[in-house]
């Protein structure tokens, strides 16, 4: 039966928008997570006074691309999936970022998560452009041979972009290492070389590395532990809530939970648990791998999915989707450090607001950097042929990030400005060098 209103009218149905395009409130627009990352690049690019050719020419994607992919299904019917891979840019090295499987994808969000990609290469320093890559579809919903059959025949149409020296994937939401394993299988076909460094996040017995797992939480944890230094909250009586308990989520949880912050609020996808004891992250880590939902964890109390973001506590690591903190809620935030594991959860009118009421936020593109740095000594191992102890992934790991927080650091205080903005200043200037170097050919 057609559903009716209250009056007894005909529902109108409600139209659903992609996370990427999430609908503001009172107002008919939606927000563009690309045009999000064009208002924080015009805002650091304007402190910065540098040439404004230059600026456009760095700031757009370099190419993007778009692709029908017809997949047999496990029935024998065919089914058409739309694929895309952006190169924001290339001028720094090979185009480097990772592929999203998710319903929800669509161009504007790969060519922003492409765009970040640049600006987080540049501020941790390797000598790699932005890329980014997505399809849409619903992971869980496919079987796994339909899945290895969508992931090759993405591989094989775009095949020509993709490359270790050109442009190199790796996992995003939705994919890990099964995936990279296809993909790097699949490009292989091309030829008869073994060329591992084609893609990063691989197994480690397919030429993976040892950390690459727990890299971004690493990093997100080594960030936050230099940010509460800086503020001069003591980790071992601060408290945190983290949105999104997946490889981010779990990893960065744990690892401050190893450093003696208590987790009082964690959600995921299927709710949200608090307990203002403490929540044993190690603990919970097993039960999500059990039950597959944080949800009925002992101890803890079911609460509404978004209390989570507006937690009393020292630290919230939003660590799911984009567009989690707009102007709409942002004045309910309570927490004093904002350690963004994921890309894009704070928009640019939530940022100000943030700002305004003296929350230090660690942006996407120095917080959650820990794991295409570790991506790079993926590439870098499988050029030399020769691999690192996981101690010596971490202490690598652990240099570069602690130098990428200072170099940030000195850039937002040099300029009386936020660490995003410092962020994007600091990368913008070592794009630009680069690109003055090398000219532009035309
Ligand atoms: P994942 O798929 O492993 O985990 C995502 C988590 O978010 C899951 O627990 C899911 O249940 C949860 N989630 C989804 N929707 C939610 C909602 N509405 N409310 C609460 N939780 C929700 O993905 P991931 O690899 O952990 O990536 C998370 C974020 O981190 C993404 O923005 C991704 O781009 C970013 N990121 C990931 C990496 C990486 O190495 N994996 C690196 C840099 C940035």
């Amino acid at each position: 039966m057609a559903k009716t209103t209250s009056r007894g009218k005909p529902a109108t149905p409600r139209k659903r928008h992609p996370r990427s395009v999430v609908q503001r409130k009172n107002t008919s627009l939606p927000i563009s997570v690309f045009a999000n990352v064009m208002k924080q690049f015009d805002a650091a690019a304007r402190k910065l006074k540098l040439d404004k050719s230059l600026l456009e020419f760095i700031k757009m994607p370099r190419r993007s691309t778009i692709a029908k992919l017809p997949v047999r299904m496990d029935d024998g019917n065919y089914r058409m999936f739309t694929g895309y891979r952006v190169q924001h840019s290339i001028a720094r090295g090979p185009a480097k970022g990772g592929i999203r499987y998710h319903p929800d994808v669509t161009l504007d969000e790969v060519q922003a998560l492409a765009s970040w990609m640049t600006w987080k290469c540049a501020v941790v320093n390797i000598p790699f452009g932005g890329g980014k890559g997505g399809i849409v579809c619903d992971p869980q919903e496919l079987s796994e041979g339909e899945l290895e059959r969508l992931t090759r025949r993405y591989v094989a149409d775009l095949i020509d972009l993709f490359g270790p020296d050109v442009d190199i994937p790796a996992p995003d939401v939705g994919t890990g290492p099964k995936v990279m394993g296809w993909f790097m299988d699949t490009y292989m076909m091309k030829g008869s070389a073994s060329i591992p460094g084609v893609v990063t996040g691989k197994p480690v017995l397919l030429g993976g590395s040892l950390g690459r797992a727990e890299a971004t939480g690493r990093g997100v944890m080594i960030c936050t532990r230099e940010a509460a230094d800086h503020l001069g909250i003591n980790l071992a009586d601060a408290t945190a809530a983290v949105q999104g308990f997946g490889n981010v989520g779990s990893v960065s949880a744990l690892l401050l939970h190893e450093l003696g912050v208590k987790f009082t609020h964690v959600s995921d996808v299927t709710g949200a648990i608090s307990n203002p004891g403490g929540i044993d992250i190690h603990a919970l880590v097993t039960h999500v791998e059990k039950t597959k939902s944080v949800l009925g964890f002992p101890g803890a109390k079911k609460i509404e999915s978004d209390d989570v973001l507006y937690a009393d506590v020292d630290i919230l690591i939003p660590a799911a989707l984009e567009n989690q903190i707009t102007e709409a809620n942002a004045h309910s935030v309570r927490c004093r450090i904002l350690a963004e594991g994921a890309n894009g959860p704070v928009t640019p009118e939530a940022d100000a607001v943030l700002q305004k009421n003296g929350v230090l936020v660690i942006p996407d593109i120095l917080c959650n950097a820990g794991g295409v740095t570790v991506s790079y000594f993926e590439w870098v191992q499988n050029r030399i042929g020769y691999f690192w102890s996981e101690d010596e992934v971490n202490r690598r790991l652990e240099e570069k990030m602690v130098a990428a927080f200072g170099d940030v650091l000195k850039m937002a205080e040099e300029h009386k400005t936020s660490l995003r903005i410092g962020a994007f200043m600091l990368a913008i200037t070592r794009v630009i060098q680069v690109v003055e170097m090398r000219g532009i050919y035309s």
